[in-house]
């Protein structure tokens, strides 16, 4: 048996394919040859003219048209190194050169031609799929045609580079065009495998699949295979271990070797050579089906390529530079779709109009100002002009309103309050939680001068405000409220008798009637979903919004969740404030952390200790919780006092244990984490978080926040047993960094956007190809949804009606599945 050799006008054709791989990596300059590529392209042209049509001077050319030559050179390449994979072509003079090819022992595979598919058939209208593959792809959610192609690889391999057995390099990812020598089953280990010899005219080389007999048997002697995948020396001579295959039998090929080739993600026990197949032959037959939807306008200005062809190439590209061409348009789709829903939300908000325009004096604001204890930072009071240039107008504000923790959010929201009172209106201000709600009633009263001696127990509160002809009645509407409390109180708010309304989102649920509300504050917006501010924003008139949150979102999430908000930032810090020291304390240091809080206690300082997240469950925690309690009073700190908080309290022992805590009666406050600890208590330095790993990221930065309020050094103790490596990550993060919206963009980088929040809280759908950290694409989609949308509100133009189906699609189905 002979061994077919690589013919000259092979090697030639390698060389190009090689040369020409070069140029593209260097932009088509021509640097790829010494001397340029003419210079080679004339030594070769007698094996160069069976290979190509066409040979241009390639120095004279444009890099764009050099771009264009070299993607139609290297398709005349592949076909040649594969000349039974060439379409019929009209005959050419046969090359004296060309040594007649070995005879083949069996003729090339005959195959079903597959039927024509559509996007919507069940896969398992692709022929020769096994049932067994069907319920696996089920199982990755992939039932259709339509979700095949829209299965994009998690990454490539780079076979791209083709070699001769000579030229392969041990451990990198290359390609070979090699005759069998021989290749048959055998044992390695006790496993049962297939072991081959194959060749070219610079030499021989074994390959071996571990666990893969059959292979053995296509595999003949003398067939033409591209091998695909690395080598590694074993006993002094090169091996391909388990390398992609494929026969260069006239058939398909390209699927698994000698290019970018696809690798899937999550196969639940289905091989990537099945679903590379599958896919392939899902695209071949369907690519016409895939719509074009974006405006050509749009395409034109971001230089984004079709979308049939951006499929296309995010599965099989080119190279790597069509990868990103590829993925950089599905990623703006993704981005586009759901800027048009944001972006529509907020033209109808603003259309619609129907806000209550307030007027208020503004020097009775400005006496209010001064009659606090601090000056407002200049970011407060840019966010305090931005809310009351807002209300003053008759459109509606949508504000969100954005600050550390820490930062004073409160106080800008009771100017917002107080104007409203001024203009002889109704204000709600609500948050997530009772404890919350609570502090901010507390809060709310305080900076507004209420006498807090009389707070304790009451719910309604009379203040003389400055500038005020009148006392201002501020009240707190809880839903653990005995009923008569609440009956007064809605009877009260709606004669119109209470000022300001302080209570949980229960004031959305719950039909509350608030006749004059013109400003709605929500606290801790994140926690709210989008069903919930709507149902607010239905409640009577159209009242202004202003929603805060604590939790830092980067500017890049802000705008995809929030593009419907207009958003101030507090990105100041009150003055004085100490950065926080964080410190991570693993297990066998639990004992010098508990010697730490007692040393800030023996020094006038009280602590919080946040109670490891057991179980979700309220009850489960709250017991874990009380045994915890336990312990720390009567083991660890037997000789200070120690109090409990958790959710499951009545109100009334809430309050007296925070009131505790507030007047530095309690000198340790253990609480579960399901409580939020919303109370603002200068003199405690020290948050002791137990259990660290069991929280977010956010989390973990809202529990330290508690502390380093005052002009104290303030420390965090994160307390873990044996974190994890992700754990770990963002445990060091939060070392390293204080400030909430670095840390937030770092949290983004370690999570996806759809965990960062909870994709239910974001209101984000799942992406595929998008990330969050596509800044510059996420800022294109957002400026072509506003200029779209400005110019054809409905979509309802004919040359719109493609993107407004796929914008409909997008509300019924995930956004890749569209095509
Ligand atoms: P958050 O933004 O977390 O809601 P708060 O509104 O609770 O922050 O403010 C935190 C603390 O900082 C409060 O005690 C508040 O009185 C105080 N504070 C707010 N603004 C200033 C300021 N400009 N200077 C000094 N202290 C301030
Ligand atoms: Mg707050």
């Amino acid at each position: 048996m002979s061994l077919s050799p690589v013919t000259s006008s092979e090697r030639t054709a390698l060389s190009l394919y090689n040369i020409l791989r070069q140029e593209r990596a260097r932009g088509f300059d021509d640097s790829a040859v010494i001397g340029g590529l003419d210079a080679f392209l004339k030594r070769a042209s007698p094996e160069l003219g069976q290979i190509l049509d066409d040979i241009p001077l390639y120095g004279s050319l444009t890099p764009v048209e050099r771009s264009k030559w070299a993607d139609l050179a290297v398709e005349h390449v592949r076909r040649h190194l594969t000349p039974n994979a060439r379409p019929p072509a009209p005959p050419r003079p046969e090359s004296t050169e060309r040594p007649a090819q070995p005879a083949r022992k069996t003729q090339p595979r005959r195959r079903i031609p597959q039927a024509p598919l559509k996007m919507s058939d069940g896969v398992s209208s692709i022929k020769g799929v096994w049932k067994k593959n069907v319920s696996r792809l089920e199982n990755i959610g992939v039932s259709t045609i339509r979700d095949l192609v829209h299965l994009f690889p998690a990454r490539h391999n780079d076979f791209s580079s083709i070699r001769t057995v000579a030229e392969l390099v041990p451990g990198d990812n290359q390609t070979a065009v090699l005759t069998v020598w021989e290749a048959s089953e055998t044992m390695l280990g006790r496993q049962r495998s297939t072991q081959a010899v194959l060749g070219d005219e610079t030499g021989n080389i074994r390959a071996v699949w571990f666990n893969n007999p059959w292979l053995a048997s296509q595999l003949k002697s003398g067939s033409r295979v591209m091998l695909s995948g690395r080598v590694s020396v074993f006993m002094g001579s090169p091996v391909f271990q388990g390398p992609e295959y494929e026969v260069l039998d006239g058939a398909d090929y390209g699927v698994h070797t000698g290019r970018l080739v696809p690798v899937y993600p999550s196969t639940q026990g289905l091989s990537q050579r099945v679903l590379r197949t599958l896919v392939k032959t899902a695209l071949d037959s369907c690519m016409d089906q895939v719509v074009e939807f974006l405006p050509e306008s749009v395409m034109h200005r971001n230089g984004l390529i079709g979308r049939a062809h951006a499929v296309q190439q995010m599965h099989y590209p080119d190279d790597w530079d069509a990868f990103r061409a590829a993925r950089r348009r599905l990623a703006f789709d993704e981005l586009f779709l759901l800027q048009l829903s944001v972006v529509r939300r907020r033209l109808e908000w603003k259309e619609r109009g129907g806000g209550v325009p307030l007027s208020f004096d503004a020097s009775a604001l400005g006496s209010f100002l001064d009659s606090l204890p601090f000056e407002l930072t200049n970011a407060q009071l840019q966010s305090v002009r931005d809310v009351l240039s807002d209300i003053r107008s008759d459109s509606a504000m949508n504000r969100l309103l954005q600050g550390d923790v820490g930062s004073g959010k409160t106080v800008v929201a009771v100017v917002a309050i107080l104007a409203a009172v001024h203009s002889g209106r109704q204000a709600a201000f609500m948050a997530p939680t009772e404890v919350l709600a609570e502090q901010h009633y507390l809060t709310v009263c305080g900076l507004m001068g209420g006498d807090m001696s009389d707070l304790s127990g009451g719910n309604i509160q009379r203040i003389e405000v400055a500038g005020l002809d009148r006392p201002l009645v501020v009240a707190l509407l809880l839903g653990g409220h005995r009923k008569r409390t609440k009956d007064d109180l809605h009877s009260l708010m709606s004669a119109g008798m209470i000022d300001v309304i302080i209570g949980t989102h229960a004031l959305i649920q719950d039909p509350v009637d608030i006749p004059n509300l013109a400003l709605a504050v929500v606290d801790e917006q994140h926690r709210f979903g989008v069903l919930q501010r709507a149902s607010l924003r239905s409640k009577g008139e159209r009242p202004h919004m202003l929603a805060m949150s604590a939790t830092p979102i980067p500017r890049s999430l802000a705008l995809a969740i929030h593009g419907d908000l207009d958003v101030s930032v507090i990105d100041e810090m009150p003055p004085g404030r100490r950065p926080i020291r964080t410190r991570f304390v693993d297990e066998e240091r639990r004992d010098a952390a508990y010697a730490f809080v007692r040393k800030e206690v023996e020094a006038g300082r009280q602590s919080f200790v946040v109670c490891p997240l057991i179980d979700e469950s309220e009850v489960i925690q709250t017991k874990a919780a009380q045994e915890e309690y336990k312990r720390l009073s009567t083991e660890v700190f037997p000789d200070l006092s120690v109090d409990l908080l958790h959710g499951r309290m009545s109100l009334q022992t809430k309050q007296q244990v925070m009131d505790g805590f507030k007047d530095g009666s309690t000198d340790i406050l253990v609480s579960t984490p399901v409580v939020e600890v919303g109370i603002d208590v200068p003199n405690a330095t020290v948050m002791l978080i137990d259990g660290a790993e069991r929280f977010g990221l956010s989390q973990l930065h809202q529990f330290r926040g508690r502390v380093g309020r005052g002009i104290h050094q303030s420390y965090c103790l994160l307390l873990s047993e044996s974190p994890g490596t992700e754990a770990l990550k963002r445990l060091k993060l939060l070392e390293r960094i204080s400030d909430g919206f670095t840390l937030a963009e770092e949290d983004l980088k370690l999570r996806g956007p759809g965990d960062y929040l909870g994709t239910r809280q974001s209101g984000l759908p799942p992406f595929r190809v998008a990330q969050i950290t596509d800044q510059d694409i996420l800022s294109m989609a957002h400026r072509e949804a506003r200029r779209l949308l400005s110019d054809d509100p409905d979509l309802s133009r004919a040359e719109h009606l493609p993107l407004a189906r796929a914008f409909e699609d997008y509300w019924e189905r995930s956004i890749t599945e569209i095509s």
